[in-house]
């Protein structure tokens, strides 16, 4: 497990101590984490580091998660779904069996934090818990809800409004509330085994592992299997590419274990993809972390096709890795892509398509703007910068209206 310092030669020696300082003023308080899942997805990925970090700088942070059953993790998902703008028809049974798990965890759970630091729609009803304790409560949104089912959002107000603070990861996410709200876009660990170098013997075993070879160029997408990263719009985008260039496809990613349509979403993709075997689709545990970093350290191109996402970790994990990159003008990825400097965006198959033609037609082009990716993600997106927004955020709870001096 890295140390703090370990982060220095790659930010700098004042962006860490700065850390200390802050850290300092935050020291004695305990943060309590929660979420519904342990493994799968960006919130996962990020409290796996961030805890352990926070804990260096003797902040007593922990990370519990929910437990649901399968009529719950179904519900939620319609609810991530519909906060995403997608269309779901919802019955009283889905929003009682929300509530209903909500209390269940409310009374089992020991909720201890000072800061009660809650992620996303499934734990919220958490808050019922407010009354029973002296704690602040900050609902940390990772979804992108600039479009949000009006309905659903009208369920969810008000326990939002009754949380002390509100963090979304982009300016477009914010909502009317009445509770403060912060933007903190989120971040990756340039140490952890994703996004670290890789020596070419572990990259040549991957690889062998899954009989792939480089021959031809690789064009990948890494995601959990759900309709909104549109892994079937990424084989359309694929099949016209190759009409041009001769070159292959991989579809790597995991199941959630808070996401039931995974199954379904990866079956329709292996049907669509069994007449070319330059399609690879990849079923990968979830802890496949030094496989998805070689998979995406040898791409020729990364690809990104979301229809809705709220930031996209696998475009920073992409760029972080100097790779050019082409992904969807959707939420939090306009964050991290400026069009034809840092990546192409793009809004449609046809155009994904163009684009890694353009990229895989002119190496030279693609590798600059792999490069400036990779500058663009040091400065904005990497964890030290997270952990100092986070650090703030918790001060910022207890000094309403106040300058704080660091
Ligand atoms: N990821 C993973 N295994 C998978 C698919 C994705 O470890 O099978 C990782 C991926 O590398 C990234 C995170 O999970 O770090 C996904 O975060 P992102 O913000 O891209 O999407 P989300 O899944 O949260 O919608």
């Amino acid at each position: 497990m890295h140390r703090l310092k370990d982060y220095e030669p790659i930010v700098g020696p004042q962006v860490v101590e700065e850390l200390y300082l802050l850290a300092e003023k935050v020291k004695g308080l305990s943060i309590q984490n929660i979420n519904s899942t342990a493994v799968g997805g960006g919130v996962a990925e990020i409290l796996n580091r961030m805890v352990p970090l926070l804990k260096e700088l003797g902040v007593h942070a922990k990370w519990d998660v929910i437990k649901g059953g399968e009529r719950f993790f179904k519900v939620t998902k319609k609810f991530h779904n519909a906060l995403h703008g997608r269309v779901e028809s919802f019955t009283p049974e889905d929003f009682s069996v929300f509530l209903e798990t909500g209390e269940e965890n409310r009374k089992t759970m020991e909720l201890t934090g000072n800061v009660m630091f809650i992620h996303d729609p499934q734990p919220i009803t958490l808050i019922n818990h407010k009354g029973n304790m002296d704690a602040k409560w900050i609902w940390r949104c990772h979804i992108d809800v600039s479009n949000p089912d009006q309905k659903l959002w009208n369920f969810l107000r008000p326990f939002i409004d009754r949380y002390d603070a509100a963090v979304f990861s982009a300016p477009a996410f914010s909502q009317e509330l009445l509770v403060r709200q912060f933007l903190i876009s989120p971040s990756i660990d340039p140490l952890s085994d994703k996004n670290r170098n890789l020596t070419e013997d572990t990259i040549r075993t991957v690889l062998e592992r899954f009989h792939l070879d480089l021959d031809k160029p690789m064009i990948t997408q890494i995601s959990r299997f759900d309709y909104l990263k549109d892994p079937l719009g990424v084989i359309e985008a694929f099949k016209i590419v190759k009409r041009h260039v001769d070159c292959q496809l991989v579809l790597a990613g995991g199941e959630a274990s808070d996401d039931p349509e995974s199954t379904e979403v990866l079956a329709r993709v292996r049907e669509k993809a069994i007449e070319d075997p330059d399609i690879h689709v990849l079923a990968i545990p979830s802890g496949s972390d030094i496989e998805i970093n070689a998979l995406q350290t040898v791409s020729s191109v990364i690809i990104q096709k979301s229809i809705k996402e709220g930031f996209g970790l696998t475009v920073a994990e992409a760029l972080w890795k100097a790779k050019p990159l082409v992904a969807s003008a959707v939420g939090g990825i306009t964050l991290q892509v400026t069009h034809k400097y840092s990546g192409l965006l793009c809004h449609s198959i046809e155009g994904a398509a163009h684009s890694i033609k353009q990229l895989l037609q002119n190496p030279e082009y693609a590798r600059k703007l792999g490069e400036n990716g990779r500058e663009h993600i040091r400065q904005n997106f990497l964890l030290t910068r997270h952990l100092r927004d986070y650090l703030l955020l918790f001060l910022s709870l207890y000094h309403e209206g106040d300058i704080i001096y660091l």
